[in-house]
């Protein structure tokens, strides 16, 4: 195959091959703006090198090939001595994963071509400065070595000085920082650091792709979910250089507000500086605009190429440039990663620049973007609060949580289920743990494109950065602020849209988006983000063919899930209506010894069941209700065994307790997952679903005659056998008729067995819900409540999932059940209803795979319903 494809060869299509910085790269140079040559190796080179330890055959001619024609082009030699080529030997995947992996700078420079580069460039302070830095690199990154020991060195370098700032080194400072750098990679790599240029980048290139591998990568790509397999391409690019004096300079810019979605000039520049200089926080940038003072003709030529970049991506995009003696260079773009608000907000803007259509906007946003739209916000802050100082906003929401100053101790609170605000002065990669592991992330230096910000934004989770009146000391566990201290442990708040930080807790209130699909606010009241949402969602809900239901147990449940768009309910849980004061009564079955006594039971329960659902039917006048018999074992209704055993042994025990206790050692079981519950409660306990039934029919009835429309659906669990189906059914029936209502009746899939001979189960069921949750458990044999803590991190450590398939549907599994009983249920019955009840009716991949199965329903949370509404919108477009 092809592993080497020039600048000139690829386009923004081909990332999996390219990766994204290397496809967009390309993209860039065929329209035409200023990119420095180079080439792309491609991901498949890496996924050869990784598998197999050693590169392809032909890669290595492949390379020297386009080195080659580089060098032409540029008119030197890679490290040539008296005129070097320069170049960078960058990281690349299909997704970008910022900071992960490694890149490395000035490849090519040597003893002997920085006194070439100085003299080409008549700046020696430049060319040495430069050396130093691939050495630094270069140790850190492909060496191995520990980046702190370059770090202290230059820190001592200032030291001795007596000056803070990198500008105030000189020439030969840096002479002397080379030999101290090359002493240390002597000392920690045991190797001399190589000097000659090719061996430089093909080492370079080799480290690259092994950094796909980095814990940190690896750890990225989880809380990602982007696929382990995927490999990155490698970049070499030309070099073109910011740190040439006060006329040269690096920048990072996007081509609107990543936090709100605005349009304008939004973005960092740093003069006299190289690559990462301006995301690491050693020095302070200065905002874009300013660059119009410094330097006009690149300022213009910049916010022309953004606006030609947003034309051809139709999206926000952010860039990397850096400015050499006043000629700009590109070196990177991509569609920027934004928060969710300004997902919204920018995908009905760019609807009403006509840039792209609402089936598209509707596509740009997703369901995870909508549910942290509906995360609550601070609210009013309390007198025992204070405002101790502000940050920039850099990613939305409202944390509140005990402030530790280390990632390992934020991982340490948060296992311990505290909740944490990580504080530290700027992040790095290797906080990743802690920032997953943090409600919110709060930093003294960095501005909205610093590392904790976009981070942070990805995740979705509360950052305030640049807090820079905060003091932070790591050692000491504390930081201080003008007037206080906070120690670790201590609870504070952080506002990620306005950049307060707090010392206390505020209380925290309902999103402007709750408030919207409560329809406490309207779109035309005003809030922008609001009227995008409400846009959106009517695309989305005309789009989509999957009616969306609620679990609800309750009247005032299924009011709030019917507000929030629910078309009806899908599964109502009958056993929570068991609970508190009716315990009595469950005992009282259980115990019950003559059939009167067992009916006198089941005859108290009969109206409190019955006023339930009256209430739900109510809520949900018109709509259908789907009500699921009692489900759970019933020794889950009775008291503890240990406790009842010590009652009983200490004499303290009633003669009720006695026979309780004889009673939960008779129905103790080994597994009760898989144990006397669902239908088989139906089929054991006489009279059991009967009284359910009776008391649907009669709450119905009753609804009805009130002039209300109730459309009662009959859900019997846990069937495995068309003949456990036939015999409640008989029974429901009866009933049914008894009172003189219709419902239809219908069964959970929720057992192998089930959807395996779902077409001869669909000849007496009228509709089919999967119970997921069940299904999983029952398909893979894992206990649900269970394998957390047992033994799924180590799964997802190995990729031997990527997600638990308890939040995101199996498909190729659980999927090929759904599947198959949702074809022979049809073809035994074709107007059989088909839904789904599970976690996943509310988890955005499965919904999709709802929708190509054909379901007719998902069922999900009150709360996860316009998550729900809107990717069942998605999947259809
Ligand atoms: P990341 O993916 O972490 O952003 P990059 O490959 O983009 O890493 O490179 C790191 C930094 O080096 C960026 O600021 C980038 O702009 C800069 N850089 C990369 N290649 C060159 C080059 N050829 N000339 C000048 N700067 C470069
Ligand atoms: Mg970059
Ligand atoms: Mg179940």
């Amino acid at each position: 195959p092809k592993y080497v494809y020039d600048f000139t060869e690829g386009n923004k299509d081909l990332k999996d091959l390219l990766g994204g910085k290397g496809a967009n790269l390309a993209e860039m140079t065929n329209l035409g703006l200023p990119v420095p040559p180079g080439f792309t190796i491609t991901s498949e080179a890496c996924r050869y090198y990784l598998d197999h330890e050693t590169m392809p055959e032909g890669l290595d001619d492949e390379v020297g090939r386009y080195l080659e024609a580089l060098e032409r082009e540029m008119g030197k030699r890679l490290g040539q001595s008296d005129d070097p080529l320069l170049v960078s030997v960058r990281s690349g995947a299909k997704f970008s994963m910022p900071g992960m992996m490694e890149t490395v700078l000035n490849i090519g420079l040597n003893d002997e071509s920085v006194h070439g580069l100085a003299e080409r460039s008549g700046n020696e302070r430049f060319a040495w400065d430069s050396y130093r830095r691939l050495i630094q690199m270069f140790g850190k990154t492909v060496l191995d070595i520990d980046g702190d020991l370059f770090e202290t060195a230059i820190d001592e370098a200032k030291a001795a000085k007596g000056v803070e700032s990198d500008l105030d080194l000189e020439v030969d400072d840096f002479k002397d920082l080379v030999g101290t750098y090359k002493e240390i990679v002597r000392e920690n790599a045991g190797r001399e650091f190589p000097t000659d240029p090719r061996e430089q980048m093909d080492l370079a290139i080799k480290a690259v792709f092994g950094s796909w591998n980095a814990e940190r990568a690896i750890l990225y790509r989880r809380q990602e979910r982007i696929p382990a397999d995927l490999g990155t391409a490698v970049n070499i690019v030309a070099m073109v250089f910011g740190n040439l004096g006060m006329d040269s300079g690096t920048g990072v810019a996007f081509t609107r507000d990543p936090a709100s979605g605005q349009q304008g000039i939004y973005g960092d520049y740093l003069q006299n500086a190289q690559g990462e200089d301006v995301v690491a926080g050693i020095r302070s940038t200065v905002p874009l605009a300013d660059l119009e003072q410094i330097d006009k003709k690149s300022y213009d030529e910049l916010l022309q190429i953004m606006e030609t970049l947003e034309n051809h991506y139709r999206d926000l995009c952010d860039i990397e440039f850096t400015i050499e003696s006043g000629k700009l260079w590109m070196l990177q773009t991509r569609v920027g990663k934004r928060t969710a608000a300004a997902a919204f907000r920018i995908a009905t803007q760019l609807v009403d620049q006509e840039l792209i259509d609402e089936d598209e906007a509707v596509r740009r946003v997703t369901g995870d973007q909508l549910a942290q739209l509906m995360f609550p916000r601070f609210g009013e802050i309390g007198d025992d609060v204070k405002k101790i100082t502000e940050g920039m906003g850099a990613s939305p929401g409202a944390a509140v949580g005990k402030a530790v100053f280390t990632s390992a101790r934020a991982v340490e609170l948060a296992d311990d289920g505290e909740d944490v605000i990580l504080l530290r002065r700027e992040t790095s990669p290797d906080d990743l743990n802690g920032m997953i592991a943090a409600r919110g992330i709060l930093t003294s230096r960095g501005g909205k494109t610093s590392h904790a910000a976009v981070v942070a934004r990805g995740m979705g989770k509360t950052c305030v950065c640049g807090a820079e009146e905060l003091e932070i000391d790591v050692r000491a566990r504390q930081a201080t602020a003008p007037g206080v201290t906070i120690e670790e442990g201590d609870v504070i708040s952080i506002d990620g849209t306005t950049g307060a930080v707090y010392l206390g807790e505020v209380a925290v209130v309902d999103s402007p988006v709750v408030q919207y699909f409560e329809g406490a606010l309207s779109a035309s009241d005003g809030d922008e983000l609001v009227a995008s949402v409400d846009r959106l969602m009517r695309h989305a809900d005309s789009r989509r063919r999957l009616a969306v239901r609620a679990n609800a147990d309750n009247g005032d449940d299924a009011a709030r899930a019917r507000r929030f768009g629910a078309q009806g309910i899908g599964l109502c849980r009958t056993e929570h209506m068991f609970l508190g004061e009716r315990r009595q009564y469950v005992e009282d079955l259980i115990l019950a010894e003559t059939r009167d006594d067992r009916n006198a039971a089941l005859h108290a329960l009969e109206p409190l069941q019955k006023q339930d659902f009256k209430e739900i039917f109510e809520a949900m006048d018109g709509l259908p209700v789907t009500i699921r018999l009692i489900d759970p074992p019933l020794h889950e209704f009775l008291p503890d065994l240990t406790d009842l055993t010590v009652r009983v042994a200490t004499g303290d025990a009633s003669s009720d307790d006695e026979r309780l206790l004889e009673a939960v050692r008779r129905l103790h079981e080994q597994n009760p997952m898989l144990g006397l519950r669902g239908v088989r409660l139906g089929v054991v306990i006489p009279g059991l679903f009967g009284m359910q039934v009776r008391a649907i029919a009669e709450a119905a009835a009753e609804q009805k005659e009130a002039g209300r429309e109730p459309h009662a659906e009959i859900m019997i669990p846990l069937v495995g056998a068309v003949q456990e189906l036939e015999y409640i059914r008989e029974e429901a029936e009866k009933v049914l008729a008894d009172v003189g209502v219709e419902a239809l009746i219908g069964t959970m899939i929720e057992l192998p067995r089930a959807a395996m001979t779902a077409g001869q189960i669909a000849e007496a069921a009228e509709f089919f819900s999967f119970g997921t949750n069940d299904l999983t458990q029952t398909t893979w044999g894992f206990s649900r409540d269970d394998v957390e803590s047992a033994f799924f991190g180590r799964y997802l450590e190995l990729g031997i999932f990527g997600v638990s398939p308890f939040e995101t549907l199996d498909v190729d599994g659980v999927g090929r059940l759904v599947r198959i009983a949702a074809e022979e249920g049809r073809a035994t019955r074709p107007d059989l209803k088909l839904g789904i009840c599970g976690e996943h009716g509310g988890d955005p991949d499965s919904v999709h795979f709802f929708h190509d199965v054909g379901l007719d329903y998902v069922s999900c949370s009150p709360f996860r319903i316009p998550v729900a509404r809107l990717e069942a919108g998605r999947a259809a477009i």
